[in-house]
């Protein structure tokens, strides 16, 4: 079982230590090599991408990976920001299938920032489409406008477009997740403005019919972020586009109480699959010790259930992750009165001692 380590910047190396602490306490054999990405991979190598990480990569059956990006790169040409080593490897690798379960742990139901009877017991997985939609379509750029409501002037613009074998693999990958769970998908687009969503609509229809057993439903974007606050629990399975996948599933990330809780994995048709927290590499507290490094442990612990086949042992850190917060541990962003702080390395410590 070959892992590629990629820690990246900020938190990322500090929570991504925590999980493979978490996996070298499991009885299994992992082969584990680092690399760098992001801003410390251009620090060191010029590119935030290169040849050598995207080779180990490669060649890895599953990536575990920090979080990259820093403001102090932000005035880079865009080939050169760190945040362009994630679209890289979602490109290189075709990881085009983003898992991304809402969970909110039954201990931190006060932790979010919805009335408790609206999250406990919440349960969602919101499948992204990764790989295309406005976010990679060309062409894209600025120009002189020729048409439009200020001809002569300058604007910028970007392509939003879906093929049909693309809608249909995501399609497959949400149906066959909701036959795991409780049958029951909602796709969300845009059909009412958007000619790219009308499409996506219909395909999702047209692919649905192969699940007979699998409820389908269809729901405006807009609808979805208004339904996710008022009654989050009536979802189950969401299937979406890049963008707004982008969006709803960072919504959904606040019901459950922190970012620092979310998992995520994304994967390719090989099963093959880079896992890291649903959060960024979050500047403000790197290096204070105090980032949640429980998304980077769910995310390896995904990891061993989606590309390693070790289901047993993902059960394993979830449940220990379970025994952590049920003893009262709290990092600071999960943190309310009558529980015990404990920072990054406190946090994972527990986490392999719940294990042994
Ligand atoms: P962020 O997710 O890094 O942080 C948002 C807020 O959540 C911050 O207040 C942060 O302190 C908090 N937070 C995030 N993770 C936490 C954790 N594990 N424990 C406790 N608190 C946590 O988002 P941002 O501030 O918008 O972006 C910061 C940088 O991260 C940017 O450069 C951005 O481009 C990059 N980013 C990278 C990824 C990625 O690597 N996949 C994803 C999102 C953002």
């Amino acid at each position: 079982m070959k892992i590629a380590i990629l820690p990246g910047d900020g938190i990322g190396t500090e929570i991504v230590a925590e999980a493979v602490k978490v996996l070298k306490t499991l009885d299994l054999k992992f082969d584990m090599e680092s690399a760098l990405v992001g801003g410390a991979a251009y620090e060191a190598h010029g590119h935030p991408l290169p040849e050598s990480t995207l080779k180990l990569a490669r060649d890895a059956d599953a990536i575990l990976f920090g979080a990259v990006g820093d403001w102090k790169y932000d005035k880079l040409d865009r080939p050169l920001r760190p945040e362009q080593a994630i679209l890289g490897l979602r490109k290189n690798l075709g990881l085009f299938a983003n898992f991304r379960p809402a969970i909110c742990y039954r201990q931190l139901t006060h932790a979010s920032s919805l009335k408790p009877e609206l999250v406990a017991g919440l349960d969602i997985l919101i499948i992204r489409e990764l790989t295309g939609d406005i976010y990679f379509g060309q062409p894209r750029g600025r120009r002189v406008a020729t048409d439009g409501h200020f001809p002569g002037t300058e604007e910028a613009f970007d392509t939003m477009r879906y093929s049909r074998p693309e809608i249909e693999r995501i399609a497959h990958v949400a149906f066959q997740a909701a036959r795991k769970r409780s049958k029951r998908v909602t796709s969300v687009d845009k059909a009412n403005v958007l000619e790219t969503f009308q499409f996506w609509k219909d395909v999702m229809t047209e692919v649905g019919q192969q699940y007979p057993d699998v409820e389908l439903q269809h729901m405006y974007v807009d609808n979805a972020a208004m339904q996710l606050v008022k009654a989050p629990k009536a979802f189950d399975v969401i299937v979406t586009g890049n963008m707004f996948g982008d969006i709803l599933s960072d919504e959904a990330s606040m019901l459950t109480g922190s970012i620092g809780m979310l998992p995520s994995a994304s994967l390719n048709a090989k099963n093959q699959g880079l896992y890291e927290p649903s959060h960024g590499s979050a500047p403000d507290i790197a290096g204070k010790g105090v980032a949640n490094p429980l998304a980077t442990i769910l995310s390896a612990a995904m990891m061993l259930r989606f590309s390693l086949n070790q289901p047993e042992a993902a059960a394993r850190i979830e449940k220990a992750v379970d025994a952590v917060l049920t003893q009262g541990l709290r990092t600071p962003d999960i943190y309310s009165e009558g529980t015990t702080k404990v920072g990054t390395v406190g946090m994972g410590n527990a986490v392999v001692k719940a294990l042994a």
